[in-house]
């Protein structure tokens, strides 16, 4: 019984690292930082440096 106890608890805490990191790049993806002056974009508007310097 305890051994169940511990093997479910390793799938559990293996299957929260994965979709951890999962995750992660799916977070960068959506901030997508800016590739000349690297900062995050905001929104769907193109970054600030490209507005003012057109
Ligand atoms: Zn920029």
């Amino acid at each position: 019984m305890i051994i169940k106890a511990a093997l479910f608890l390793l799938v559990a805490v293996s299957v929260l690292a994965i979709l951890g990191r999962v995750r992660l790049p799916g977070m960068r993806r959506e901030a997508r930082f800016c590739p000349d002056c690297g900062r995050p974009r905001i929104g769907k508007d193109p970054c600030e440096c490209k507005r003012v310097r057109r």
